[in-house]
């Protein structure tokens, strides 16, 4: 239950295909999160029509984290919202209706960069307090570190992001979406009963990695036709996942952190999970993954970024509230971390 003294902050999350709105208390209790989602007719997302399905929700989803956290909206004691990276159309609806609301309920506003709340979501609900992170999702594949004030880059995709590598295989496929189940997960259960490993492009290069050649030559298998769809989809996770966990394995190796932590929406994906926990066993190191109703894109990330960034010091002006299209993890300071 939430304490009358308690300050509180509302986070909206707006970067791709969620409208997201989370409400936490300043000392990390999470009191609402609710969220929309996108889904296109057909295909991948189209930017304006997320923007526009965002504009659309936007006072339901409000609403609805409110009732949940019973919050008067003069409650509020901060507005934090997604600044970037993302979509410039998703993010700027977002921000726009950040700004009304600290303007209206004359609240101090914070950006926060979507990805480095990705990671301190999980930190927060796994109790990993300096993890090497692996953030796979729709827009992102990275894996960073805390060194030096800031969360470093260690390897990334060089091309596509890994739950984007998934979704354009699983919709060239056929897959549809079914309520409530992403894409990714669909394809997990595809892959649940493959049987026969298909050799596919594995394209690690230095600490970065590459997976434009591997949903391509998998298509390519998938329309001659000559295999089973549940063997490539099999084929497919065990070549994306192993390359994303190398990386992984050689920047805990670097570091010599003793925690790993999955975060993001793929990091929902059991199969993915146990590659992590082997590694992060091999090394000494205790594996996390963030909750599932945490992985993917949500407003309650934001919230607590926020709070995080607001109480040491760090405020966002309305003049310099534009959104940030490629917001980078590394150029951001990290006050909160020692
Ligand atoms: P996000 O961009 O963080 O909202 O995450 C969405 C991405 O996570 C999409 O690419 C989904 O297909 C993917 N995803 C969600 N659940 C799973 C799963 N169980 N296995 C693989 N990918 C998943
Ligand atoms: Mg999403």
């Amino acid at each position: 239950m939430r304490g009358s003294d308690e300050a509180y902050c509302l986070g909206i999350e707006s970067t791709a295909d969620d409208f997201s709105v989370g409400i936490v208390t300043f000392n990390g209790k999470i009191l609402a999160n609710a969220s929309s989602n996108y889904v296109p007719e057909e295909g991948g997302i189209h930017p304006r029509e997320a923007a526009r399905h965002h504009a659309e929700v936007a006072d339901a989803v409000l609403q609805e984290a409110l009732v949940k956290a019973a919050i008067k909206p003069y409650e509020l004691t901060l507005i934090a919202f997604s600044q970037g990276p993302g979509l410039g159309p998703c993010l700027r609806t977002g921000a726009t209706v950040a700004r009304a609301l600290a303007a209206y309920l004359n609240r101090p506003l914070v950006g926060v960069n979507h990805s480095i709340a990705h990671i301190e979501i999980g930190k927060l609900t796994t109790g990993a307090m300096d993890p090497v992170t692996l953030y796979v999702s729709g827009g992102n594949t990275i894996v960073s570190a805390f060194d030096s004030g800031r969360y470093r880059i260690f390897g990334e995709t060089l091309d596509i992001a890994l739950g984007n590598c998934l979704d354009v295989f699983a919709r060239e496929a056929g897959v549809k979406h079914k309520p409530g189940m992403p894409l990714g997960a669909a394809l997990e259960e595809l892959a649940a009963n493959g049987e026969k490993l298909i050799s596919l492009p594995y394209v690690v290069k230095g600490m970065d990695l590459s997976l434009s050649g591997l949903l391509t030559a998998a298509i390519t298998m998938l329309r001659k036709g000559k295999c089973r769809l549940e063997d490539l989809c099999y084929s497919l996770q065990e070549h994306a996942f192993s390359m994303v966990t190398e990386v992984t394995e050689r920047a805990l190796a670097h570091t010599e952190k003793t925690e790993v932590l999955l975060t993001g929406g793929v990091a929902a994906n059991k199969r993915l999970q146990s590659m992590l926990r082997g590694i992060a066993e091999e090394h000494g190191a205790s594996f996390h993954v963030v909750p599932r109703q945490f992985a993917t894109d949500n407003g309650a990330m934001i919230a607590w970024t926020g709070v995080l960034s607001y109480t040491h010091g760090i405020v966002t002006p309305l003049a310099e509230s534009f959104v940030k299209l490629r917001w980078r993890i590394d150029k951001v300071d990290i006050p909160w971390v020692e």
